[in-house]
């Protein structure tokens, strides 16, 4: 889950992480009378997407198509700039690199102090799943994409690693600051930085902050100057306050009534749609989808507590999807019975209409009863006692290249 630039400068200010001072708007008079009371005289009007890439992004009417702006974040030398940005920002679509062409409505915007800038660095820190440790990744060359300066100047980017049991090493942030060619107030303060970004990553549990760019200002202070952060969702039920700063208009609409289904849905590019339960089965059914030549249209994990209903909601989430050309359901009974799974497959089928293949792979508790209902009901579904003989089916009935 991700949230805006405002909320993670929120997150920075409580754990010491030092950032200009801002203000959160949602209209134009918000916006000047943030410039009001910021007291400065230049500001960055910065509109607040979850993507990034905002400052070289083009705003959009939303009706018309018509071009209103370039750049989503705007340097304003008065008040008439902030009340001119703001208007060409709020309501329109803004369209990035990272936003794909249909691009987002800005609802929100950020109001924030103008910065005197020395230097741009870039600083993030991640999972790094194979080695079991949060990455800590600084470069020179801040404020462009990371992905082209890790292809044209791999050399520019430094890591360091922190096993989580041990936390971050003091030698560590010190040869990293060193590596970025920081000295003196500024190194100490990237040192400290380090420290306190470390400790919000943990206790906040996220799966990645990006500072791009982080700062070094003219009069030496290292700040915080753009935040990206993406808060690891298996934590949710640690924090209750997430609720209160998730932003649905930013989410796929399909995955957020998934998510409150209990399901766990992600789309995919191919044209079988798999429905199955417990994520590791889901990843093995796709893996055996693409070893038979097929191209899995989502994953699609109904958990262990499914439903009629939520059985039902997983073929219409599914069906939506205009790609789809077959479905194949595998489902390992445990606590979940497969006949229940089969009445549910079944009443689905004709409330949404089924008109594509469907084969069903059964295993586990009360199979033969599920398959048995399957086989005996007026709607044609393929039953198969196997996974790969279930994705060599789907794939041979759309008309796949096995
Ligand atoms: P994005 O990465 O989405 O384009 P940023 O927050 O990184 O958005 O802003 C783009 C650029 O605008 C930054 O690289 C920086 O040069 C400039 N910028 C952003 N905020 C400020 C500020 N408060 N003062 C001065 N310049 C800023
Ligand atoms: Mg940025």
């Amino acid at each position: 889950m991700n949230i805006h630039e405002y909320q993670a400068k929120e997150m920075f200010r409580e754990f010491g992480v030092r950032v200009q001072e801002g203000i959160h708007c949602k209209s134009v008079s918000d916006a000047l009378a943030a410039y009001d009371s910021l007291g400065s005289e230049i500001v960055a009007v910065k509109s607040q997407i979850h993507a990034g890439g905002r400052g070289k992004g083009i705003l959009y009417n939303p009706e018309s198509g018509e071009e209103v702006m370039k750049g989503g974040v705007k340097i304003a030398f008065s008040r008439e700039d902030v009340e001119e940005f703001s208007r060409n920002i709020c309501g329109n679509l803004l369209v990035t690199k990272q936003t794909g062409k249909e691009g987002k409505i800005v609802s929100n915007m950020y109001i924030e102090s103008g910065c005197d800038i020395d230097h741009e660095f870039y600083l993030a820190i991640l999972v790094d799943r194979d080695r079991k440790s949060v990455l800590v990744m600084a470069s020179t060359e801040g404020g462009m994409d990371i992905e082209e300066v890790a292809e044209n100047n791999p050399e520019a980017i430094h890591k360091i690693w922190a096993d989580p049991s041990l936390g971050l090493r003091d030698d560590d942030c010190a040869s990293l600051s060193n590596s970025l060619g920081l000295s003196g107030s500024s190194s100490t303060q990237m040192i400290e930085m380090l420290n306190s970004l470390y400790a919000m990553f943990i206790e906040k549990d996220c799966s990645m902050i990006e500072i791009n760019p982080l700062v070094r200002t003219k009069d030496g202070s290292m700040v915080a100057l753009d935040a990206k952060v993406g808060l690891d969702e298996n934590a949710n039920f640690r924090h209750p306050w997430r609720d209160e700063v998730r932003d649905l208009s930013e989410e796929e609409d399909v995955e957020i009534r998934a998510n409150d289904l209990g399901l766990s849905y992600v789309k995919l590019d191919g044209n079988i749609g798999c429905l199955v339960n417990g994520a590791g089965l889901a990843m093995a059914s796709m893996d055996v989808i693409k070893l038979y030549g097929g191209e899995p249209a989502n994953f699609l994990d109904i958990g262990g507590g499914a439903t009629r209903e939520s059985i039902t909601a997983a073929f219409q989430i599914i069906l939506e999807d205009e790609n789809v050309e077959g479905i194949l359901v595998n489902i390992f009974g445990g606590i979940i019975r497969c006949d229940m799974v089969a009445m549910s497959v079944i009443e689905a089928s004709k409330e949404l209409g089924l008109e594509v293949p469907l084969v069903v792979r059964f295993s586990g508790t009360n199979h033969e009863e599920g398959k048995a209902i399957l086989d005996s009901g007026e709607i044609s579904i393929h039953t198969v006692s196997s996974l790969s003989e279930g994705a060599r089916k789907i794939v041979d009935l759309i008309g796949g290249d096995s």
